[in-house]
């Protein structure tokens, strides 16, 4: 990890990056309207497995929802991809990360999701251990987060909110319960929203 990507990386818990993070002011992507993305395969003993992907796209059509038209998010080459998502492996208690970059020119974003719950610490991974569904909401919701960041949201106070910054503290776990709580089956995270009306706003805000 270089020098740059920890000065723009964006942990969605990892309090030795808050402050960058709350400096950096992130912006949307160099895009009107049309959004390509793709999808990598999971890094081999990520944690990774087959369905993640669909928690992925399932977060992308949740942001492209939100934004009520105002932009589209469709799948494409690697090479043509505005949007990159990786799923890597566990890395000192880390959730994902966002870190800019440009592609052929235009403002984009890379994605990183570590789906290794167990390396969340015993809290966490002891939640997903138990519940299968808790373990794809915490997957799924880090999606949501670090796409936020990817097209341009920033980090808020709020905890109400899914671009909550875990380094101002707080029921971590319960962040996830909330979610967990009105889902009965895995294909309810395809309907159940994952982000507060402060965050489809400020998404609306930017495109
Ligand atoms: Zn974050």
């Amino acid at each position: 990890m270089g020098m740059r990507m920890v000065a723009l990386a964006v942990g969605v818990i990892t309090a030795a990056v808050s402050l960058g993070a709350q400096a950096e002011r992130l912006q949307p992507l160099d895009s009107s309207g049309r959004i390509t993305y793709f999808i990598s395969a999971g890094e081999p003993a990520s944690g990774y497995r087959a369905s993640d992907r669909e928690l992925a796209v399932w977060a992308l059509k949740d942001w492209e929802r939100s934004a009520a038209g105002r932009i589209r998010l469709v799948e494409s080459l690697r090479q043509d991809a505005l949007i990159l998502v990786n799923f890597v492996g566990a890395q000192a208690g880390n959730y994902g990360e966002m870190r800019p970059l440009y592609a052929n020119g235009r403002r984009g974003a890379e994605v990183f999701i570590r789906p290794d719950t167990d390396g969340l610490g015993p809290d966490i991974g002891g939640m997903a251990r138990a519940d299968p569904l808790m373990r794809d909401t915490i997957v799924y919701l880090t999606c949501v987060h670090e796409l936020g960041h990817a097209l341009g949201l920033n980090h808020t106070s709020n905890f109400a909110d899914i671009m909550y910054f875990f380094g101002f503290g707080g029921d971590i776990p319960g962040f996830f319960t909330r979610y967990r709580a009105q889902l009965k089956e895995r294909a309810d995270i395809a309907r159940v929203p994952g982000m507060s009306a402060s965050d489809v706003a400020k998404l609306r805000s930017l495109y």
